[in-house]
């Protein structure tokens, strides 16, 4: 009896690191194509055909319908390093399929999973410890390079020396939350621009009114500066000229109290959320007042936070205190079509940059690459330390972890054996995605990672083989690395810990049936 149950739960046992290792393994897959700068896009569709084409391991992850209760704990592998890093999801969702394919070869050789964790665990804490050692200092060139490696595979590599710079610049300027971006198509890439300010997508609502404004006393309205909607559609007997042209003055009077107590604050610039009725546009203009109409939420909160203006919803409260200020307003053309600038403001931390490419379609594109590209760029500014690309620290890991695996004992020394092999995946994959022969490349790479090392040599994805990535031009933050190393690590012991996977079915609701649960 006791002997059938422990076959039962040898079984059990079994079937859930299969089904983990399956699982692991499944979404490598899914996402190992898309690795490095010549991965392919996904294209993705949902069940309403919605189509999303993407490069980027988390979106595909983000979008993919996975139930499974593994696939969710791999997933937040991708949205870990995502949140923490802006990049390197897809080298750590591999990273992590590989080390459970190691692992299941390992439970073939009956070695207990608990072993295999502790001795991924090991290596793991080797590895970061190695990492920092070849570390290398991050100064502006570098943080150029780290840009441009940030933007490459996504297509806006022939401009990517503009871009590399505008990120850098304005990293360098401010924080991240305070940087907006406005994208314009009809233009080329390299006609970007940053500029210390704020950048509204917007124009004026009256031709009459002026182009440019100095000494902008900004007021920020949420609400129409219209009349309520019945006022306008009330149905008024056309036969009685006179109840008409009083409706008519009557409705103008309330517009003008409208408009009068906007400027009785001593707003010279109005900014609003939503709709502005036409005569009181007409008014502002006579008063050479400037004002734009359905202002998007996040610009007025841009606005807002730069020039200390407070949004207002109720127009009779606003006053001169709830304005905001700037030296210089003007309206200048991006193209064929105006933008809003604002310049000297109360505070100097807005920043914003202008993307410029052909299309709508391409403008977003570059957008996506370059919101990633600062958030990869802050993360080197902000640790100071950058790694060499294409591979390199992982090679250079590998060859490491295999010599240290000897000063460990026990069953680990295999485990840590297997994590070291397990790592070749990412310059592996790089070369598969490049065209190039897999196990060539490795080789080639093997040998130039022999003693003296100090992991600077990765994929040379044009011309096959390896070569230098510091002359190359290719890195990144040491953080992303590590970061994918730790959680593709933890993630593959954690996964090696679980031994059951029970399905909770949930039970009859709270007293249905006299009890309590
Ligand atoms: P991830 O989601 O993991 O960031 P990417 O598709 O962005 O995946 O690919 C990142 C990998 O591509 C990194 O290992 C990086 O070093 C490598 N890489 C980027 N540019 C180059 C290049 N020019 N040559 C070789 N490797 C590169
Ligand atoms: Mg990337």
């Amino acid at each position: 009896m006791s002997e059938a149950i422990d076959a039962n739960q040898q079984k059990a046992t079994v079937t859930a690191h299969q089904i983990n290792i399956s699982v692991a393994q499944q979404l490598a897959n899914l996402v190992k194509s898309t690795l490095g700068p010549y991965g392919m896009d996904k294209e993705m569709v949902d069940a309403a055909g919605k189509v999303v084409m993407t490069n980027d391991g988390a979106t595909i992850l983000k979008e993919t319908n996975l139930k499974h209760p593994t696939a969710t704990i791999i997933t937040e592998i991708a949205r870990t390093q995502e949140e923490n890093c802006y990049d390197g999801t897809t080298s750590s969702v591999v990273i992590n399929g590989e080390l459970m394919k190691k692992a299941s070869l390992l439970l073939d050789k009956n070695i207990h999973p608990t072993r295999i964790a502790k001795g991924f665990n090991l290596a793991n804490n080797k590895a970061q410890e190695l990492l920092e050692e070849i570390a290398i200092e991050a100064d502006e060139s570098i943080l150029l390079q780290v840009a441009k490696t940030a933007m490459t595979g996504k297509s806006v590599e022939s401009d990517d020396s503009v871009l590399a710079q505008i990120c850098v610049e304005v990293t360098n300027s401010t924080t991240m939350d305070n940087i907006s971006i406005v994208r314009r198509p009809n233009g080329k890439i390299s006609d970007s621009l940053a500029i210390a300010g704020i950048l509204v997508d917007r124009e004026k609502v009256h031709h009459n009114m002026p182009s440019s404004i100095d000494g902008a006393k900004i007021a920020l309205i949420d609400v129409d500066i219209t009349l309520p909607e019945f006022a306008n559609t009330i149905q008024v007997q056309v036969q009685d000229n006179e109840a008409v042209k009083q409706f008519i003055e009557s409705r103008k009077g309330q517009l003008q109290e409208i408009a009068e107590s906007i400027t009785s604050s001593g707003a010279n610039v109005v900014f609003c959320m939503r709709d502005i009725d036409g005569f009181v546009s007409e008014y502002f203009a006579k008063k050479g007042i400037y004002a734009a109409r359905r202002v998007a939420k996040s610009d007025l909160e841009a606005v807002s936070k730069a020039t200390g203006a407070r949004i207002v919803s109720s127009i009779d409260e606003l006053s001169e205190s709830d304005l905001g200020k700037s030296e210089l307003l003007e309206e200048v053309m991006v193209g064929d079509k105006p933008i809003i600038k604002l310049t000297g403001n109360k505070t100097s931390d807005a920043v914003s940059v202008l993307l410029r490419a052909p299309t709508q379609h391409v403008v977003d594109e570059v957008a996506r690459a370059f919101e990633d590209a600062i958030g990869v760029v802050s993360v080197a500014i902000e640790d100071k330390k950058v790694l060499a690309g294409g591979g390199a620290p992982y090679l250079y890991l590998s060859k490491e972890l295999k010599e240290y695996a000897n000063s460990v004992g026990g069953r680990e020394q295999m485990a840590v054996s297997a994590f070291a092999e397990a790592l070749e995946i990412i310059p592996s994959a790089l070369a598969e995605n490049s065209g190039l022969d897999p196990l060539d490349t490795l080789i080639a790479l093997r040998q130039l990672h022999t003693s003296g090392s100090i992991g600077i040599f990765g994929v040379d994805v044009e011309e096959g083989g390896g070569k230098d990535m510091r002359e190359a031009g290719v890195l990144e933050p040491l953080r992303v690395v590590s970061q994918a190393l730790q959680s593709a690590s933890n993630v593959a012991s954690q996964l090696l810990r679980i031994d059951n996977i029970i399905e909770m079915v949930r039970g009859p609701e709270i007293g249905e049936d006299g009890f309590n649960y």
